[in-house]
Protein backbone atom coordinates (compact mmCIF):
# COMPACT_ATOMS: atom_id res chain seq x y z
CA UNK A 1 0.00 0.00 0.00
CA UNK A 2 1.17 3.52 -0.78
CA UNK A 3 0.49 6.83 0.65
CA UNK A 4 0.97 10.22 -1.29
CA UNK A 5 0.14 13.63 0.60
CA UNK A 6 -1.11 15.73 -1.88
CA UNK A 7 -1.31 18.45 -0.04
CA UNK A 8 -1.62 18.99 3.57
CA UNK A 9 -2.70 22.68 4.87
CA UNK A 10 -6.41 23.25 6.46
CA UNK A 11 -9.14 25.00 3.95
CA UNK A 12 -7.24 28.08 2.48
CA UNK A 13 -3.91 26.43 1.96
CA UNK A 14 -0.67 28.36 3.14
CA UNK A 15 -0.52 31.13 2.49
CA UNK A 16 -3.80 31.75 1.90
CA UNK A 17 -5.37 34.62 -0.73
CA UNK A 18 -6.88 37.04 1.99
CA UNK A 19 -4.33 36.34 4.95
CA UNK A 20 -2.11 38.56 6.07
CA UNK A 21 -0.79 36.76 9.42
CA UNK A 22 3.14 36.68 10.72
CA UNK A 23 3.31 33.43 8.49
CA UNK A 24 1.75 33.97 5.37
CA UNK A 25 3.61 37.49 5.46
CA UNK A 26 6.74 35.57 5.91
CA UNK A 27 6.00 32.62 3.05
CA UNK A 28 5.12 35.17 1.07
CA UNK A 29 8.53 37.10 1.73
CA UNK A 30 10.39 34.67 1.41
CA UNK A 31 11.85 35.10 5.08
CA UNK A 32 9.68 31.97 6.47
CA UNK A 33 11.67 28.78 7.81
CA UNK A 34 8.96 26.36 6.86
CA UNK A 35 7.26 25.00 3.67
CA UNK A 36 4.29 26.97 1.87
CA UNK A 37 1.46 23.51 1.61
CA UNK A 38 -1.43 22.95 -0.69
CA UNK A 39 -5.46 22.38 0.44
CA UNK A 40 -4.96 18.45 2.75
CA UNK A 41 -5.73 15.43 0.02
CA UNK A 42 -4.11 12.37 0.64
CA UNK A 43 -4.52 9.62 -2.37
CA UNK A 44 -3.94 5.63 -1.45
CA UNK A 45 -3.17 2.72 -4.21
CA UNK A 46 -2.84 -1.01 -3.20
CA UNK A 47 -0.92 -1.34 -6.25
CA UNK A 48 0.38 1.95 -7.30
CA UNK A 49 -1.62 1.47 -10.37
CA UNK A 50 -5.05 2.40 -9.34
CA UNK A 51 -5.87 4.90 -7.03
CA UNK A 52 -8.03 6.36 -4.44
CA UNK A 53 -9.10 10.05 -3.18
CA UNK A 54 -9.64 10.46 0.39
CA UNK A 55 -11.76 13.73 0.00
CA UNK A 56 -11.16 15.91 -3.27
CA UNK A 57 -9.14 19.12 -2.42
CA UNK A 58 -9.88 22.26 -4.12
CA UNK A 59 -6.38 22.04 -5.21
CA UNK A 60 -6.58 18.73 -7.07
CA UNK A 61 -6.11 20.04 -10.50
CA UNK A 62 -2.00 21.39 -9.46
CA UNK A 63 -1.86 18.30 -6.95
CA UNK A 64 -2.44 15.67 -9.72
CA UNK A 65 -0.20 18.05 -12.34
CA UNK A 66 2.80 17.45 -10.15
CA UNK A 67 2.61 13.84 -9.19
CA UNK A 68 3.59 11.44 -12.33
CA UNK A 69 1.46 8.27 -10.78
CA UNK A 70 -1.71 9.84 -11.10
CA UNK A 71 -1.51 11.36 -15.22
CA UNK A 72 -3.05 9.86 -17.71
CA UNK A 73 -1.48 6.03 -19.62
CA UNK A 74 -3.18 5.30 -21.93
CA UNK A 75 -5.38 6.57 -24.52
CA UNK A 76 -6.55 10.27 -25.24
CA UNK A 77 -9.00 10.30 -21.63
CA UNK A 78 -7.88 7.98 -19.12
CA UNK A 79 -7.02 8.29 -15.48
CA UNK A 80 -5.29 6.10 -12.80
CA UNK A 81 -7.89 7.71 -9.99
CA UNK A 82 -10.40 5.27 -9.57
CA UNK A 83 -12.66 6.90 -6.95
CA UNK A 84 -12.82 9.22 -3.93
CA UNK A 85 -14.12 8.56 -0.51
CA UNK A 86 -15.37 11.24 1.75
CA UNK A 87 -14.91 12.26 5.04
CA UNK A 88 -17.43 15.22 4.90
CA UNK A 89 -19.19 17.64 2.81
CA UNK A 90 -16.94 20.62 3.74
CA UNK A 91 -16.06 22.63 0.23
CA UNK A 92 -12.64 22.05 1.32
CA UNK A 93 -12.86 18.34 1.18
CA UNK A 94 -15.09 17.93 -1.96
CA UNK A 95 -14.76 20.67 -4.13
CA UNK A 96 -11.97 18.62 -6.08
CA UNK A 97 -14.74 16.37 -7.25
CA UNK A 98 -16.64 19.09 -9.45
CA UNK A 99 -12.69 19.37 -11.17
CA UNK A 100 -13.22 15.29 -12.35
CA UNK A 101 -16.33 16.26 -14.04
CA UNK A 102 -14.91 15.47 -17.94
CA UNK A 103 -16.70 12.48 -17.91
CA UNK A 104 -14.17 10.40 -16.69
CA UNK A 105 -15.92 7.20 -14.75
CA UNK A 106 -15.12 7.16 -11.14
CA UNK A 107 -16.97 5.63 -7.53
CA UNK A 108 -17.73 8.24 -4.71
CA UNK A 109 -17.81 6.68 -1.89
CA UNK A 110 -20.15 8.86 1.17
CA UNK A 111 -22.53 8.74 3.84
CA UNK A 112 -25.91 8.82 2.72
CA UNK A 113 -26.22 12.58 4.11
CA UNK A 114 -23.30 13.30 2.83
CA UNK A 115 -24.10 12.63 -0.89
CA UNK A 116 -27.84 14.08 -0.10
CA UNK A 117 -25.94 17.39 0.32
CA UNK A 118 -23.92 16.98 -2.76
CA UNK A 119 -26.47 15.56 -5.05
CA UNK A 120 -30.12 16.52 -3.97
CA UNK A 121 -29.12 20.04 -2.59
CA UNK A 122 -26.60 21.39 -5.06
CA UNK A 123 -27.43 20.89 -8.66
CA UNK A 124 -23.74 22.02 -9.58
CA UNK A 125 -23.25 18.22 -8.93
CA UNK A 126 -25.17 17.04 -11.47
CA UNK A 127 -22.26 18.00 -13.90
CA UNK A 128 -20.75 14.60 -12.56
CA UNK A 129 -23.82 12.21 -13.42
CA UNK A 130 -24.46 13.95 -17.24
CA UNK A 131 -23.61 10.38 -18.94
CA UNK A 132 -24.73 6.95 -17.36
CA UNK A 133 -21.78 5.19 -15.83
CA UNK A 134 -20.10 8.73 -15.23
CA UNK A 135 -19.69 9.09 -11.19
CA UNK A 136 -21.15 5.83 -9.49
CA UNK A 137 -22.28 6.91 -6.01
CA UNK A 138 -21.97 4.52 -3.48
CA UNK A 139 -23.32 5.15 0.09
CA UNK A 140 -21.42 3.21 3.33
CA UNK A 141 -22.27 2.63 6.45
CA UNK A 142 -20.97 4.14 9.54
CA UNK A 143 -18.46 0.97 11.54
CA UNK A 144 -18.59 -1.39 8.90
CA UNK A 145 -15.75 -1.86 6.30
CA UNK A 146 -16.31 -1.75 2.81
CA UNK A 147 -14.07 -2.12 0.00
CA UNK A 148 -13.06 0.30 -2.58
CA UNK A 149 -13.78 -0.77 -6.06
CA UNK A 150 -13.29 1.24 -9.19
CA UNK A 151 -16.38 2.41 -11.75
CA UNK A 152 -16.56 -0.89 -13.31
CA UNK A 153 -16.91 -2.82 -9.58
CA UNK A 154 -13.07 -3.87 -9.84
CA UNK A 155 -11.48 -4.39 -6.42
CA UNK A 156 -8.30 -2.19 -5.36
CA UNK A 157 -7.36 -4.78 -2.62
CA UNK A 158 -7.95 -1.57 -0.12
CA UNK A 159 -10.87 -1.76 2.52
CA UNK A 160 -11.93 1.43 4.56
CA UNK A 161 -13.98 1.82 7.53
CA UNK A 162 -15.52 4.93 8.79
CA UNK A 163 -15.58 6.34 12.28
CA UNK A 164 -18.00 9.28 13.23
CA UNK A 165 -16.27 11.52 14.65
CA UNK A 166 -18.75 14.77 15.05
CA UNK A 167 -21.81 16.23 14.07
CA UNK A 168 -21.43 19.26 12.75
CA UNK A 169 -22.29 19.39 9.32
CA UNK A 170 -20.89 23.00 6.67
CA UNK A 171 -22.48 26.43 7.50
CA UNK A 172 -23.99 26.03 3.72
CA UNK A 173 -26.34 23.22 5.05
CA UNK A 174 -29.65 25.13 6.47
CA UNK A 175 -31.20 24.14 9.51
CA UNK A 176 -34.20 22.46 7.79
CA UNK A 177 -31.95 20.28 5.65
CA UNK A 178 -29.71 19.47 8.44
CA UNK A 179 -32.75 18.15 10.22
CA UNK A 180 -32.87 15.65 7.39
CA UNK A 181 -29.82 14.45 7.61
CA UNK A 182 -28.12 11.63 10.32
CA UNK A 183 -26.40 13.77 12.36
CA UNK A 184 -23.50 10.97 12.77
CA UNK A 185 -22.62 11.03 9.14
CA UNK A 186 -21.24 14.84 9.50
CA UNK A 187 -17.90 14.31 10.20
CA UNK A 188 -15.54 11.16 9.64
CA UNK A 189 -12.23 9.76 10.56
CA UNK A 190 -11.27 6.75 7.61
CA UNK A 191 -9.35 3.67 8.45
CA UNK A 192 -8.02 2.30 5.24
CA UNK A 193 -6.21 -1.02 5.07
CA UNK A 194 -5.10 -3.60 3.13
CA UNK A 195 -5.14 -7.71 3.39
CA UNK A 196 -1.87 -7.64 4.64
CA UNK A 197 -3.20 -5.47 8.21
CA UNK A 198 -1.42 -2.67 7.10
CA UNK A 199 -3.31 0.30 8.10
CA UNK A 200 -3.95 4.09 7.91
CA UNK A 201 -6.08 6.35 9.66
CA UNK A 202 -7.16 9.86 7.91
CA UNK A 203 -8.74 11.96 10.80
CA UNK A 204 -8.30 15.65 9.38
CA UNK A 205 -10.86 16.98 11.17
CA UNK A 206 -11.71 16.03 15.07
CA UNK A 207 -13.82 18.17 16.70
CA UNK A 208 -14.87 18.94 20.35
CA UNK A 209 -17.36 16.39 20.33
CA UNK A 210 -14.52 13.81 19.96
CA UNK A 211 -12.54 14.55 22.61
CA UNK A 212 -14.10 12.68 25.32
CA UNK A 213 -14.26 9.67 22.69
CA UNK A 214 -9.84 10.30 23.09
CA UNK A 215 -10.44 7.69 25.30
CA UNK A 216 -9.96 4.01 25.06
CA UNK A 217 -11.51 2.93 22.90
CA UNK A 218 -10.65 6.23 19.94
CA UNK A 219 -7.01 5.00 20.93
CA UNK A 220 -7.05 1.80 20.25
CA UNK A 221 -8.57 2.44 16.87
CA UNK A 222 -5.27 4.61 16.79
CA UNK A 223 -3.35 2.07 18.22
CA UNK A 224 -4.13 -0.39 15.57
CA UNK A 225 -2.86 1.64 12.94
CA UNK A 226 0.47 1.78 11.32
CA UNK A 227 -0.16 5.92 10.14
CA UNK A 228 -1.94 8.10 11.83
CA UNK A 229 -2.35 11.19 10.15
CA UNK A 230 -4.23 13.26 12.55
CA UNK A 231 -6.70 17.11 12.88
CA UNK A 232 -3.17 19.55 13.23
CA UNK A 233 -5.95 22.72 12.21
CA UNK A 234 -5.02 25.02 14.81
CA UNK A 235 -2.25 25.02 17.71
CA UNK A 236 -4.73 27.23 20.07
CA UNK A 237 -8.14 27.56 20.86
CA UNK A 238 -8.49 31.17 20.10
CA UNK A 239 -6.01 31.15 17.49
CA UNK A 240 -7.94 32.78 14.97
CA UNK A 241 -9.69 35.16 17.57
CA UNK A 242 -6.04 35.92 18.65
CA UNK A 243 -4.67 37.02 14.86
CA UNK A 244 -8.31 38.25 13.57
CA UNK A 245 -9.48 40.12 16.14
CA UNK A 246 -12.85 38.34 16.61
CA UNK A 247 -13.87 34.92 14.74
CA UNK A 248 -14.72 31.07 16.02
CA UNK A 249 -12.55 29.19 18.70
CA UNK A 250 -10.68 25.78 17.11
CA UNK A 251 -13.89 23.87 19.20
CA UNK A 252 -16.44 26.02 17.42
CA UNK A 253 -14.78 25.08 14.09
CA UNK A 254 -15.29 21.23 14.94
CA UNK A 255 -11.11 21.17 15.65
CA UNK A 256 -9.33 19.87 18.74
CA UNK A 257 -6.26 21.91 19.37
CA UNK A 258 -2.91 20.68 18.89
CA UNK A 259 -1.36 22.42 22.46
CA UNK A 260 -3.03 22.33 25.67
CA UNK A 261 -4.02 19.46 28.53
CA UNK A 262 -6.87 19.13 26.80
CA UNK A 263 -5.40 19.06 23.07
CA UNK A 264 -4.14 16.59 20.74
CA UNK A 265 -0.46 16.50 21.46
CA UNK A 266 -1.34 15.64 25.38
CA UNK A 267 -4.24 13.45 24.82
CA UNK A 268 -2.65 11.20 22.26
CA UNK A 269 0.61 10.95 24.25
CA UNK A 270 0.16 7.40 25.19
CA UNK A 271 0.53 6.55 21.33
CA UNK A 272 2.97 4.02 20.91
CA UNK A 273 2.53 2.14 17.46
CA UNK A 274 1.34 4.34 14.67
CA UNK A 275 3.45 6.98 13.04
CA UNK A 276 2.04 10.06 14.38
CA UNK A 277 1.44 12.70 11.38
CA UNK A 278 0.02 16.17 11.77
CA UNK A 279 -1.90 17.36 8.62
CA UNK A 280 -4.95 19.84 7.67
CA UNK A 281 -2.36 22.36 9.18
CA UNK A 282 -4.51 25.76 9.38
CA UNK A 283 -1.62 28.62 7.89
CA UNK A 284 -2.21 30.15 11.12
CA UNK A 285 -0.42 27.44 13.23
CA UNK A 286 2.74 28.39 14.62
CA UNK A 287 4.52 24.75 14.38
CA UNK A 288 4.61 25.33 10.47
CA UNK A 289 7.53 27.91 11.45
CA UNK A 290 10.13 25.45 12.02
CA UNK A 291 12.69 27.89 13.74
CA UNK A 292 9.84 28.23 16.37
CA UNK A 293 9.52 26.51 19.68
CA UNK A 294 5.58 25.04 18.76
CA UNK A 295 7.76 23.06 15.93
CA UNK A 296 10.60 22.10 18.29
CA UNK A 297 7.87 21.10 20.87
CA UNK A 298 5.92 19.10 18.18
CA UNK A 299 8.77 16.81 17.02
CA UNK A 300 10.36 16.10 20.37
CA UNK A 301 7.01 14.49 21.27
CA UNK A 302 7.67 12.26 18.08
CA UNK A 303 5.15 13.65 15.92
CA UNK A 304 5.64 14.91 12.13
CA UNK A 305 4.02 17.52 10.47
CA UNK A 306 2.95 16.65 6.86
CA UNK A 307 4.41 18.51 3.75
CA UNK A 308 2.95 18.13 0.35
CA UNK A 309 4.49 15.34 -1.71
CA UNK A 310 5.27 12.75 1.00
CA UNK A 311 5.21 9.56 0.41
CA UNK A 312 5.20 5.86 2.36
CA UNK A 313 4.98 2.59 1.68
CA UNK A 314 3.01 0.12 3.80
ZN1 LIG B 1 -2.25 33.37 7.26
Amino acid sequence: MRVKILGSAAGGGFPQWNCACPNCRAVRAGTFRGKARSQAQVAISADSHSWFLLGASPDLRAQIEATAELHPREGVRQSPIAGAVLANADIDHTLGLLLLRELQPLRVYATESVRRILCEHNSMFAMLRRVPGQVTWTDFTLGRPFPLQNASGEDSGLQCRALSLGTQYPAYVSPARQGELTPGEASLGLVVGQSSGKRIAYMPAVPQIAVPQINEALLEQFESCDVLLFDGTFWSDDELIRIQGSGKTAYQMGHVPVSSAEGSLAKLAGLHHPRKIYIHINNTNPMLNEAGPEYRQVREAGWEIAEDGWQFDL
